[in-house]
């Protein structure tokens, strides 16, 4: 039987080159191709037509790109979100969000189809868990929000991706790391470690592994409520990895990489916006270098809760600022008439 192809974008460069090599060829021709694929952002064998026909034939007989089709693209009304759904071979599908705004473009990908963690407001977490994605899919998504660009606005304009689509990130750790190596890399799409947010729900282990192996990319950890019971209630996991072992863990994370951490926590009324909560988690987190990322709950099919009212939201924020000097930031609501939301993303088109 013949082996499956193997997925270029899930191939590092020196991995790239060690397969060129292992085919009897000058490692030159991988670094070609690494161009085309990354700043060419070709995406079929015609657009390699300035390879030797020897790499070529090597290339269609064992590998392929993986770009992954567009089975729908929807906009967004306010003009600054698009979601596209996107099919993978073996027919699954994941949502990808492109948004500008602030003079920002960030690709919003997916690690996961679907979500094991059942945060109770998230339609990912209410669809439940079909598998991870490979390092091959995660980088095809970033590629592809590149290649949308380029009629718009130039595909060097994204600089930004935040790891806030489908899926949680550390639950599939070493595939998003292997594609966080591929986006980095300097002769290819060279996103800056520091425009990369990785956000979790709270797997400690990953957290920890992230403090001890340097990783150079923003920590984002969805916090939305300061006590274990309120936590488990929303965040079903928060029992596997309970509260005061997930602040140690970003204790750890700060003080071994002297970094700042990002905390977001989704303001749902009368749940976890009023005075009270906003003085919990300002004592909860105190010690740590940390910004407060808000968002209104967006809507879901399967969670009835309401996004806080503007005066409880700002309430939160003031309080988070005056008694405590903890800075946060309030996210817009954009996409949501398309699904396209922070926890809207379910893979259907
Ligand atoms: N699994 C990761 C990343 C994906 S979710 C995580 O949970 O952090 C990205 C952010 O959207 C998280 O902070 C998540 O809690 C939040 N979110 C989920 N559902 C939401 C909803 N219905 N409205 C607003 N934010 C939501
Ligand atoms: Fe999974 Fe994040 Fe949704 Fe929770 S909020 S179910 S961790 S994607």
């Amino acid at each position: 039987m013949d082996a499956d192809p193997t997925d270029l974008y899930g191939l590092t460069r020196p991995e790239l080159r060690s397969l060129v090599e292992g085919w009897g060829l000058s490692p030159i021709h991988a670094d070609t191709l690494w161009s085309l694929l990354y700043q060419g952002l070709a995406c079929s064998a015609d657009q390699l037509a300035g390879l030797p026909a020897r790499v070529r034939a090597h290339l269609s007989a064992q590998t392929r790109i993986g770009c992954l089709p567009v089975v729908a693209g929807t906009d967004s009304g306010d003009g600054f979100t698009r979601k596209y759904l996107l099919g993978l071979a073996d027919g699954e599908r994941i949502e990808t969000v492109l948004m500008r705004f602030t003079g920002r473009v960030t690709a919003c990908v997916s690690s996961q189809v679907g979500c094991a963690m059942g945060c109770v407001f998230c339609a990912t977490g209410q669809m439940g868990y079909r598998r991870n994605l490979a390092p091959a899919e995660i980088v095809a998504q970033v590629v592809h929000v590149a290649r949308a660009l380029g009629p718009l606005c130039g595909t060097r304009q994204l600089r930004n991706v935040v790891f806030m689509g489908m899926g949680e990130p550390l639950h599939n750790y070493d595939a998003v790391m292997k594609a966080v190596e591929i986006l980095r890399d300097p002769n290819g799409l060279c996103l800056g470690a520091g425009r990369i947010t990785v956000s979790t729900v709270g797997v400690v282990p990953g957290i920890r592994r992230m403090a001890d192996e340097a990783s150079p990319v923003h920590l984002a950890v969805s916090l939305h409520a300061a006590t274990q019971d309120e936590r488990a209630a929303l965040v079903p996991v928060a029992r596997k990895w309970p509260l005061d072992e997930l602040i140690d863990a970003c204790h750890h994370y700060c003080s071994k990489l002297g970094r700042r951490i990002f905390f977001e926590w989704t303001l749902i009324e009368g749940k976890n916006d009023s005075a009270d909560h906003a003085h919990a988690v300002g004592a909860l987190v105190l010690g740590l270098p940390a910004q407060v990322n808000l968002i209104p709950l967006n809507p879901t099919p399967g969670y009835e809760g309401s996004p806080s009212r503007s005066d409880a939201a700002r309430r939160f924020q003031r309080i988070l600022a005056e008694d405590y000097g903890l800075p946060s930031t309030m996210r817009q609501r954009r996409g949501i008439d398309i699904a396209a939301g922070c926890g809207q993303l379910a893979a259907s088109p």
